[in-house]
Order: structure tokens, then C-alpha cells, then sequence
């Protein structure tokens, strides 16, 4: 006969994403609900509501009866209460009550619910990976590659000019936007699902083993699925949510149903870390912990003259906080180039930046021919520069990477 779980909290949306879990896996699911709670998250569940209050020894004692394990989720989460002290009540005691109810009832293990970014994050004790793999690639907190292409794709020519050039580079990666979340209705939209085919042709003649593709509808994974497969799936792609669907949580919820592409999910530029990090939390909910968070810049003028104001300082506060690694986009934060008197591009300077604080990605328009470019052509950088780039990337790396063994031999000692 299945185990039987017990989920406190059930009500909310983390406690009933638990009851969802434990169904899958095949367990006998048990509810304790507050006879007033909302019971929409568990509508449909094959779960048992147990009526009761965590607070209640009576009520506890009858749902743990039987329960192998228990989950303990439900939780008391105002920011604000007329009377604090009824919060405190809520979670310190209905803890207490659930342990001790726990202890009584002989359940073999509790599960306490309740940090934040459940998934994604880096909790106390955490040994779950900090990577996933990727069309052969590892994607980690640990590895770095360079996303250099078209920040949208414009001719089938300069595809095949962009392609060669990383080839000829030794690139693995690119990014090429096919769906343009343009701020003109009358702007270029991008070419869309027309040009997906000869863009995973030529990518995958050229060695490319990952596209960076923004979509901004979740019809468009369908869109790129079917192309991969006419074209005899040559190259991979990484989905891209960018800064303004990062709190579009039916599409976060869409793509985090399927499994097949990693995720690279940009900030929102105007919203904190903590609110961006909870919207890559929304894809893992669904399935798919293959995320790469990508910051970009914030839309404030107090990052003049930059386009947007240059967030690479949250790179390692990403890595602490979660296990995703991090991307940075260089160009879509300095949105010009333009130069510093001592002769180096402010895209590489930032680049630098990020890379020497040990980011994982770096995303970055380049086109053959910047004045004929449909979208954002002042801020990519010329083929003939990609050397350059590459070149200073290695030297912030390698950077990186003597910080981090300095930093190790000063704490072995201290
Ligand atoms: C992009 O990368 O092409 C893009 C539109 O980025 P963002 O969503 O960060 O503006
Ligand atoms: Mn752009």
C-alpha cells in the first residue's frame, strides 16, 4: 500500500505544488485545511482534506494518523498584521504543535517548507547541483560561455557571416533573435518562425551547439520545436524570456512545463532581484530547473549614460542566493559604443566586469554590418572585433579564477 504523506499549507500555492509532487511519486496524499481556507489550489487533486488548524493538537493528532511523512508548508507570511504578535503565534506555535503532534503520531520524517526560491536556491546543507547539461555542453556555476550573434536575425547572409566568424573562433554558442518584443508597434518584429529554419541550418553547419532565442509567446517553443525537427535538429536552443516578460507568469508557468530547452530568464528592469529570482522560481515550480538567470541593466536614468544601469555587482549575490548560473548582457546594459580615453569599448569594460566577478554567460550583439542592423545596431560590435573580445573574456577569466584560489588560500589559513 502507498506511503502517506501529510502536506500542512496545502491551500497556497508551494503546498499544493508539494501535494502535486507526492501524488506523482505515488503517494497517498492528506490535506490539513482550515475549514475557512480556499480549496482552489487542491481542486481536482486526489487528496484527502483533513479539516483542522496546525494550532490544534486535536485536529493534528487525527490528519497525522496514519502519515509517514510529513510536510510542513503552511506558514504565516503577512508583512503586516494588526496585532504582530498573532503571526508569531501562527508560526512558532503551529510549528511547535505540528513537531510535537509529528512526534506523537510516530512519523518518520518531516519536511520543513520554508525558504525562499525552493528550487532554484541554495538552501542550508544544499547538495543538489549548481549545473545541468546541455546538447553536450555543462551549464554551471562554474563554467563560462560566450553568446556572441545577431540581436535579431535580418538576413540569411548574415547569419552565415556571424556563424563562420564563431566558428573560425572556436564559439560553440550564439544568439539570434527571431521574436522581437519591439517598444513601436511599427518597428521591425523580428522575422519570426520564417527564418527559424535556415537559422538552425546554418547554425548547425557551422558547429553552433546552442542558439539563445528569445520568445515571447509560448506558442513560439512549438514554433522552434517543429523547425529543429525539419531541419534534422543540427543545433539546440536556449529558450529566452526577456526583461519585459519576466513577471509574465503564464508564460513563465508554459515554458517551465516542458523540458527540452534550458531557460535563459533575463531580470526585470524595473523590479528588485529578490521579485526576478521568484519568476525564475515560477519555471522550476513547473519542471524545469534548467535555468540560466541573466541580468541586463535597470531601467533608471540614474545609469546615464549607459542605456540601462549596470547590475554585474548582483553577479556573485545570484550565486549565493541560488544555483543557476548567471549571465550577463553587456549590450543591452551599455546600449552604445562608445569608448573610455584608455582605448577599450565600455561593452568590454563591463564584460570584464562581470566575468572577473564570475559569470557564467555572457550574451552580446555583434553584426557583419551594424548600420544595416534591424534592431539595436549602435550597441553590437563588428565581426573583426570578436578576437578582440574573446581575447579580453580569457583575460577576466583567468582573472576569476586566480581571485578564487586567493581567496581559498587566504581561508585555509585563516
Ligand atoms: C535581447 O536580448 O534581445 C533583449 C531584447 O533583451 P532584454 O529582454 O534584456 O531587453
Ligand atoms: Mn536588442
Amino acid at each position: 500500500m502507498a506511503d502517506t504523506v501529510l502536506v500542512t499549507g496545502a491551500s497556497g500555492f508551494v503546498g499544493a505544488a508539494v501535494a502535486r509532487k507526492a501524488l506523482a511519486r505515488g503517494f497517498k496524499v492528506k490535506v490539513l485545511m482550515r475549514p475557512t481556507a480556499s480549496r482552489a489550489n487542491v481542486e481536482g487533486l486526489d487528496v484527502e482534506i483533513a479539516p483542522g488548524d496546525m494550532r490544534d493538537a486535536v485536529s493534528m493528532a487525527a490528519a497525522l494518523k496514519g502519515a509517514r511523512y510529513l510536510f510542513h508548508v503552511a506558514a504565516d507570511y503577512r508583512l503586516w498584521a494588526r496585532d504582530p504578535s498573532e503571526i508569531a503565534r501562527n508560526n512558532l506555535e503551529g510549528a511547535r504543535a505540528t513537531m510535537a503532534g509529528a512526534l506523537n503520531a510516530g512519523v518518520e520524517r518531516v519536511v520543513r517548507v520554508s525558504e525562499e526560491y525552493r528550487i532554484l536556491g541554495r538552501h542550508r546543507d544544499d547538495s543538489r547541483p549548481s549545473h545541468f547539461d546541455y546538447q553536450g555542453l555543462r551549464f554551471g556555476q562554474d563554467t563560462l560561455y560566450v553568446f556572441a550573434g545577431l540581436c535579431a536575425v535580418d538576413t540569411p547572409e548574415h547569419v552565415e557571416q556571424m556563424c563562420r566568424a564563431l566558428r573560425d573562433h572556436g564559439q560553440v554558442c550564439t544568439r539570434m533573435g527571431a521574436y522581437k518584443p519591439r517598444t513601436n508597434p511599427y518597428s521591425f518584429q523580428g522575422h519570426g518562425r520564417a527564418c527559424l529554419n535556415y537559422v538552425f541550418e546554418i547554425a548547425g553547419r557551422y558547429g553552433i551547439k546552442v542558439i539563445a532565442m528569445e520568445i515571447t509567446h509560448e506558442s513560439h517553443v512549438q514554433e522552434i520545436r517543429q523547425a529543429l525537427r525539419e531541419t534534422g535538429s543540427k543545433t539546440g536552443v536556449m529558450l529566452q524570456i526577456g526583461t519585459r516578460n519576466t513577471q509574465n507568469f503564464e508564460l513563465l508557468k508554459a515554458v517551465g512545463r516542458q523540458q527540452e530547452f534550458p531557460v535563459l530568464l533575463k531580470r526585470g528592469f524595473g523590479i528588485t532581484l529578490d521579485e526576478s529570482l521568484n519568476a525564475a522560481e515560477y519555471l522550476a515550480s513547473e519542471g524545469n530547473s534548467k535555468v540560466v538567470f541573466g541580468l541586463r541593466g535597470m531601467k533608471t536614468n540614474m545609469g546615464d549614460p549607459h542605456r540601462n544601469f549596470v547590475d554585474f555587482a548582483h553577479v556573485p549575490s545570484v550565486k549565493r542566493l541560488t544555483r543557476m548560473p548567471v549571465c550577463a548582457d553587456p549590450s543591452h546594459s551599455v546600449g552604445s559604443r562608445t569608448r573610455a580615453p584608455d582605448g577599450i569599448l565600455d561593452v568590454m569594460h563591463v564584460t570584464a566586469q562581470a566575468v572577473t566577478a564570475g559569470a557564467n554567460m555572457v550574451l552580446v550583439d555583434f553584426h557583419p554590418d551594424p548600420p544595416k542592423a534591424l534592431v539595436d545596431g549602435p550597441q553590437a560590435l563588428l565581426l573583426a572585433e570578436l578576437p578582440h573580445f574573446l581575447a579580453d573574456v580569457a583575460i577576466a577569466r583567468e582573472a576569476y579564477l586566480q581571485r578564487q584560489k586567493l581567496a581559498a588560500s587566504q581561508r585555509a589559513q585563516g
